[in-house]
């Protein structure tokens, strides 16, 4: 049979295990602890011989199959699924390093990522090498013989920068270190991380894949084309594990030990997200498209960024990585600070909150909130302007939308 598309192949991944009843729907197994038969088969569990769930922070059916879709639409290696953003990048990073090791990574980074590098990690003895991650020989300036990976975001944020992913992947590939993206902006159907060198990937399934800001939730995907020898701190799994190793690492280690796990009611969701979510993308880009139309001919707008745009400059990078589809934030300038101000206070459809890809539109002014604790030197550095606001573009019927906005910009 012809490889069916995203949506269909989602919505027909088979459960691990038959269900007795053959639901329609994953059901959602909201136990905390499994029991067997007999003493004999725990102690073959145990042992590793005999493979079960026995206990909800280590494995649940229902975390397992939102894991299994997401493998199966990635095709990936392995999927792991925890419980936040936060949990995935900081259970990946953890697992390749340990105190005196480095990594490199992008300098326009999500927030709490940048203070989980900065602070946190460097707090454990681990440290990061911020760069631009632009030019080749910059990068390869940092390597040391403990430098352990590269991190990147696909898309940054609120700058939609796209980096251009073939080159890291080269410098990564060279100097062997481990590719890690954080592909929350550009979700599996429109970015395939693995063809592009991308050894990890981390993402905040809270975003887009949740259906729609339902739950909180993380996942790592590990794309199988890293050889885990080349990592000092798998050493102990590659014997035993081989091409799982991370996996092995993560499940029986950092993972298991730090506790992130995801809940099974927000496995339910994002199950059930996954399922929507090629439409709910759709539908966010035509969105996208047509105010950044409807933005380019206003006379007050005096900027609008959108990477999927023709007239922005990172039009290529977006048809070359993402299919065209570069997530579906954008942004756009008024001539002040107070303009931007007086315009978000009179929305009535949008809404003024800080998070992305909900299912409704979100509009915020970042140099005032998520940038508020930088200079002006380091917002200037970060190009980002008092005169700036991001949208998170949600499903609504776009001319509702472009109505709203009219409204307040008169
Ligand atoms: C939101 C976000 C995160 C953190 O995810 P949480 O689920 O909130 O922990 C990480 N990276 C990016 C790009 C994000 O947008």
């Amino acid at each position: 049979m012809k490889k069916t598309g995203f949506t269909t192949r989602s919505l027909n991944v088979p459960y691990p295990k038959d269900d007795p009843h053959k639901a329609l729907q994953m059901p959602l197994y909201d136990a905390v602890a499994f029991e067997f038969g007999s003493a004999e088969q725990l102690e073959a569990n145990f042992k590793g011989e005999y493979i079960a769930h026995v206990y909800s922070r280590t494995s649940n059916p229902t975390v397992e199959y939102f894991e299994v879709k997401l493998r199966e639409l990635t095709n990936s290696r392995a999927a792991i699924a925890v419980s936040s953003g936060m949990a995935a990048i900081s259970n990946a990073v953890m697992a390749l390093t340990k105190s005196g090791d480095n990594i490199i990574a992008g300098n326009r980074l999500f927030g709490h990522s940048y203070a989980l590098f900065k602070q946190t990690l460097a707090e454990f003895g681990i440290e990061t090498r911020f760069s631009e991650l632009t030019v080749k020989r910059e990068i390869e300036k940092l390597v040391d013989e403990n430098t352990r990976a590269i991190y990147f975001e696909t898309v940054t944020n609120p700058q939609l920068d796209i980096a251009d992913i073939e080159m890291l992947a080269r410098v990564a590939k060279k100097n062997q270190l481990v590719l890690i993206a954080d592909s929350t902006l550009t979700p599996p159907n429109v970015f395939s991380a693995g063809g592009f060198g991308v050894n990890l990937e981390v993402i905040s399934t809270t975003k887009y894949i949740s259906g729609g800001a339902t739950s909180f939730g993380g996942a790592i995907i590990d794309h199988g084309n890293f050889d885990w020898k080349m990592n000092p701190n798998l050493n102990s799994y590659t014997e035993k594990f081989k091409e799982d190793a991370f996996l092995a690492k993560i499940k029986k280690n950092i993972f298991r030990n730090t506790g992130g796990s995801m809940a099974p009611q927000t496995a339910k969701f994002q199950v059930q997200g996954l399922d929507i979510l090629e439409l709910r993308v759709e539908k966010c880009y035509q969105n996208c498209l047509a105010l950044g139309a409807w933005f380019e001919a206003h006379p007050k707008v005096k900027r609008v960024d959108y990477p999927g745009l023709e007239n922005d400059p990172r039009y290529k990078l977006a048809q070359k990585y993402f299919g065209g589809v570069p997530g579906t934030i954008m942004s756009f300038d008024l001539e002040s600070k107070a303009a931007c101000f007086a315009f978000m206070n009179k929305l009535m459809i949008i809404r003024r909150a800080t998070n992305l890809n909900d299912n409704k539109t979100l509009i915020i002014h970042p140099a005032s909130t998520i940038y508020s604790e930088f200079t002006e030197t380091e917002r200037a550095e970060a190009n980002i302007r008092d005169t700036m606001m991001r949208l998170s573009v949600g499903i609504e019927n776009v001319e509702d939308l472009i109505a709203d906005i009219e409204q307040a910009l008169r």
